[in-house]
């Protein structure tokens, strides 16, 4: 079979052979969702195609199901009338989580087979280094590499300061400054569309995400593609969410993405905070909490200066959120007893549940 538009599409010789494994049946990548429909592009085209009726009867997680970048198994191309069938979502190479919305506390998948994640930040108003540690977090925990892009630097004075305070948690990730207006910084983006590659923006609304779409794709990426009224009476708009670009590689702007919340973040928290994880062997005593032990690594660091105080909060902040998502129930139970310093942040989530 040929797959050269689907190589463009990234998709890799693990997924082939996967993909031969299944007799019949075509490649595609899902490049929108709205509701169940998938907007799929494949080797001849791009169609519409929503999951078998027995893929949905088997699948128990929601995680399970198609999102926006999974390679998927289809047994109709363009040819053929009517919606394409979905029946097998090929592995993942990487997957950003989030938990639904509602009580049920299920996870969600909201992007799948990203290889980079710009977590953009505009150098005025959005600079936030808080943030920035938790999405680093979020996106080593999907398995996709982050790189920091400073946005907006026309409007900096200072921009070298903010390039250092990035790197002191960034351990090691790449760093770019853009501007929109200058153009700066413009071909050091480029260096990461690469065939076969898709990159993720993510970051809040205002910083700049859809101005650089548009100057990568051509102008008319982003708009919508018409409004419709449902039969409910609400409006619902489909729009292109990964694009192709004319210079090879890939772009991904999800509206899923603003949603992310803290799901599991385990091994994501480990890469993010591995300079302060670095100490934790250096304490005196293995079982150390880091607290008011003699010879804690962590202690020192902070009086020698070697460790910010801010730093280390933040990640206490980050780590007792990942223990509250995994014990949510245990949480609620025993929330006035144990945790009597929640952050407000906490707070605000669990008045949520409730
Ligand atoms: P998004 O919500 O992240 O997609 O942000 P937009 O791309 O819509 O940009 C928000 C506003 O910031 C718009 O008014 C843009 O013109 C402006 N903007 C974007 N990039 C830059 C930049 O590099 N410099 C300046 N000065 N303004 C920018
Ligand atoms: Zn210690």
């Amino acid at each position: 079979m040929n797959y050269d538009i689907m190589k463009q599409y990234g998709l890799t010789d693990a997924m082939i052979n996967e993909a031969s494994l299944a007799e019949g049946l075509f490649v595609g990548r899902v490049l929108s969702q709205s509701k169940d429909i998938y907007r799929v592009a494949t080797e001849t085209g791009t169609l519409f195609a929503e999951v078998s009726g027995k893929y949905r009867f088997q699948t128990r997680r929601l995680s399970d199901f198609p999102a926006v970048g999974d390679f998927v198994l289809l047994d109709r191309d363009l040819g053929d009338s009517g919606n394409g069938i979905i029946h097998q979502v090929l592995s993942r190479k990487s997957a950003f989580i989030r938990k639904a919305a509602g009580k049920s506390a299920q996870e969600q998948l909201v992007l799948a087979n990203i290889d980079t994640t710009f977590i953009c930040m505009s150098a005025n108003n959005d600079f936030n280094l808080k943030r920035l540690e938790r999405y680093l977090v979020l996106v080593w925990e999907s398995g996709s590499t982050p790189v920091v892009v400073i946005t907006k630097i026309d409007l900096c004075e200072d921009i070298d300061s903010k390039f250092r305070a990035v790197d002191a948690i960034g351990n090691g990730v790449d760093i770019l400054g853009i501007s929109a207006l200058t153009k700066e910084g413009y071909d050091d983006v480029m260096s990461y569309m690469t065939p076969g590659k898709t990159v993720a923006l993510l970051g809040s609304s205002g910083v700049g995400k859809s101005t650089l779409i548009n100057w990568l794709v051509g102008q008319d990426a982003l708009e919508t593609q018409g409004v419709r009224n449902d039969d409910r009476g609400r409006h619902t708009t489909t729009r292109r969410e990964l694009v192709l670009l004319p210079s090879g590689g890939m772009l991904v702007d999800t509206p899923g993405m603003r949603e992310l919340g803290m799901w599991d973040i385990d091994e994501g928290l480990d890469r993010a905070f591995q300079d302060v994880e670095t100490y934790f062997d250096k304490c005196r005593f293995r079982d150390c909490t880091h607290t008011n032990e003699p010879g804690c690594a962590i202690y020192d660091a902070i009086r020698d200066g070697e460790l910010s105080e801010k730093r280390w909060q933040s990640y206490l902040k980050l780590k007792t959120e990942d223990a509250y998502s995994e014990n949510r129930d245990d949480y609620l139970k025993k929330k006035n007893e144990k945790f009597k310093n929640i952050s407000k942040h906490n707070k605000v989530k669990y008045n949520k549940l409730k």
